[in-house]
């Protein structure tokens, strides 16, 4: 389950797609971190993602965890933003998960993501949808 605790703290990337740039290298890390992988600076500026991209890889899970197996088989793909952050994501809005190839196009939509059916609490966040 997805607890509403971390839902929150993340509630800035997942919500408004931000990422950190760092001020000494200009690397953008999504999601942001507190120290620069690649030239362990610790001072970045908030900058948004762009919302289109493209499919990198994929795989579609046929067994989804609790609070998605309203869509099964689920497809998640690895995007690459158009400044070459790579997400991983649901992919929404296919007829049919074998529509999904390799290079597609997609743009990212603000979607309900997962629910929690006791806890009566629905979670929402960007998905992949055909671009
Ligand atoms: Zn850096």
């Amino acid at each position: 389950m997805i607890s509403p605790a971390r839902s929150w703290r993340e509630f800035p990337q997942r919500y408004r797609l931000e990422a950190a740039r760092c001020e000494g290298c200009e690397k953008v890390l999504y999601p942001p971190r507190v120290v620069c992988p690649d030239c362990g600076g610790c001072t970045f500026e908030t900058t948004p993602l762009p919302r289109e991209g493209k499919v990198v890889t994929f795989t579609v899970v046929r067994v989804p965890p609790a609070g998605y197996t309203e869509q099964s088989p689920l497809p998640i793909a690895l995007v690459e933003l158009t400044n070459g952050v790579k997400v991983m994501m649901q992919v929404g809005d296919l007829a049919d998960p074998e529509e999904l190839e390799i290079g597609m196009p997609v743009r990212l939509e603000f979607r309900r993501v997962a629910w929690d059916g006791e806890a009566g609490l629905i979670f929402y966040g960007h998905k992949a949808v055909k671009g």
